[in-house]
């Protein structure tokens, strides 16, 4: 007999006469009752066991834990919270459990030992949840595009240029570490690499997918990224999931909208279809925060958040006006911030960024046309000569969640920004071809997956929010 998911019977529309479900045991109460769960919702089945007619030796074998397939009939359940249980008629352990070492006890554990544990924290209702909306989230994202016509395009991991500019790369190479092939004037030999070239892992997938908008119109990359920052802070990782939409004829605003409309699109989407595991997460999240002090909880719950960045558009101000607003503001006048903001030109730290949407505008902010020189080579340099197309949406309790920018479209202007920054004009020949061949204005932006993860989930470190985090000293699993 197939097995049938616990999702499926809980919603069941009658009472059922034969039924099997698998999975793993929650909880064993009073020899009796099992609440099995098989991930395909964050809800329990109760299965009621019929002790006095199963061996001791089989019950002592219902341990947390454990893997067993139930067999029996779906009735309405007497107890509360749920409408159907199981009467179970057979039941089959397939894997016992020791009880006593099994790291997933139930009770609470802190997200420090669940981090060490990452390939048992998925047993639990909080990882369990986060997994299925991060699932559900990349879904949307396909979805999203699709409907509107965009085409997925798969750039490289391994790249050939290290001048993508947005981070410390991690190095590709099949060279031996001891008796490496030198130059003559003793640097390591790439041409004797394997492919004949350094080459490293990408951090970012928009120089080759400027090349595929200049030819289908709209495109999205979705996949790994690496960064070897050392950057050990609760927003970064090592590697992570990056999207990355560039559309051809697109200008900065109609970028802002296209950011805008998508993420709308994504957490709706999520939300219709994750109602049990938000719902789960809202209640983990103001349990959290019960810890916490008055002033550092968050002014609304999970949904209640979610919502509001769905009825609300995203306040647009320039960098110019936000170094205004921070320069008058009490943090800043009481040097409250590492970081004090003197003058036009500083670069934004998340501090910052999260004073602009916690406190002061209180929703996402989109930032636009930052100063050139802090800024990467290929955004478009306004008329005033000194700020370049640039845009970062800013999320509260994230900060930074997208930055993107209008491309630089005019050759001339482009190489001489290269030549500026010492960028080799050589190595970018064909990224070059595209200002070269049919140029066109252009727009696209980088949205980090486990940050948008994040904000969806109500959790607060990243590494909670993938399935293996890579960071600094740490690559188990
Ligand atoms: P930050 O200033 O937060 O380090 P960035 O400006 O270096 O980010 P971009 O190069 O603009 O990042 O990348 C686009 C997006 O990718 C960011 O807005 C963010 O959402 C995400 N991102 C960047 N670096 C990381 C990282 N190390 N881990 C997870 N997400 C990241
Ligand atoms: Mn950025």
């Amino acid at each position: 007999m197939r097995h049938t998911k616990v999702k499926d019977l809980l919603n069941s529309s009658s009472t059922l006469h034969e039924v099997n479900a698998k999975g793993w045991v929650r909880t064993f109460r009073n020899n009796q009752f099992i609440a099995l769960n098989d991930g395909s919702t964050i809800n329990n089945i109760q299965c009621v066991v019929d002790f006095e007619n199963t061996a001791d030796e089989t019950l002592k074998r219902i341990t947390t834990g454990a893997a067993v397939s139930v067999t029996g009939t779906l009735v309405e359940s007497k107890g509360a919270g749920q409408k159907f249980e199981i009467q179970v008629s057979k039941l089959e352990i397939l894997g016992d459990s020791d009880a006593e070492k099994f790291p997933m006890q139930p009770k609470k554990h802190s997200l420090e030992f669940l981090r060490e544990n990452a390939h048992l924290r998925v047993r639990t209702n909080a990882f369990g949840a986060i997994m299925r909306v991060r699932s559900v989230l990349s879904f949307a994202v396909h979805s999203y595009f699709q409907e509107k016509g965009f085409v997925y395009v798969n750039t490289p991991i391994i790249t050939g240029s290290d001048a993508e500019g947005a981070g410390e790369m991690f190095k590709v190479t099949a060279l031996p570490f001891d008796n490496t092939p030198r130059t003559e004037d003793g640097k390591v030999d790439y041409k004797e690499d394997f492919f004949g070239k350094e080459t490293n892992l990408t951090v970012s997938g928009q120089l080759e997918g400027e090349t595929f908008a200049m030819a289908l119109g709209q495109i999205y990359t979705f996949g790994p990224t690496f960064r070897a920052e050392n950057s050990n802070t609760s927003r970064h990782l090592a590697e992570f999931w990056m999207i990355e939409p560039e559309v051809a004829f697109n200008d900065l605003n109609d970028n802002m909208d296209l950011a805008e409309d998508f993420i709308q699109y994504v957490i709706k989407y999520t939300m219709d279809k994750c109602q049990d595991d938000l719902k789960f997460l809202e209640g983990r999240l103001l349990e959290e925060e019960k810890s916490k002090p008055q002033a550092e909880r968050s002014e609304m719950a999970l949904l209640e958040k979610l919502n509001f960045v769905l009825e609300n558009n995203f306040k647009r101000v320039s960098y110019t006006e936000a170094i205004d607003i921070l320069r008058d503001s009490t943090p800043n006048k009481k040097k409250k911030f590492n970081y004090i903001i003197k003058e036009w030109g500083a670069d934004l730290q998340s501090e910052h960024e999260r004073y602009l949407v916690e406190k002061h505008f209180k929703c996402p902010v989109i930032l636009f046309d930052y100063p050139a020189n802090i800024k990467a080579f290929y955004m478009r340099l306004n008329e005033d000569g000194k700020t370049v197309r640039a845009m970062d949406i800013l999320f509260p309790g994230i900060g930074e969640i997208v930055g993107g920018s209008q491309r630089e479209e005019r050759f001339d202007v482009l190489v001489e920004k290269m030549r500026a920054l010492g960028i080799d004009e050589e190595e970018l020949w064909w990224y070059l071809d595209t200002r070269r061949f049919g140029s066109a204005v252009h727009s696209g932006f980088g949205l980090g997956f486990e940050r948008l993860v994040l904000f969806v989930t109500g959790m607060t470190n990243i590494r909670d929010v993938i399935p293996f985090p890579r960071t600094p000293m740490n690559a188990e699993f």
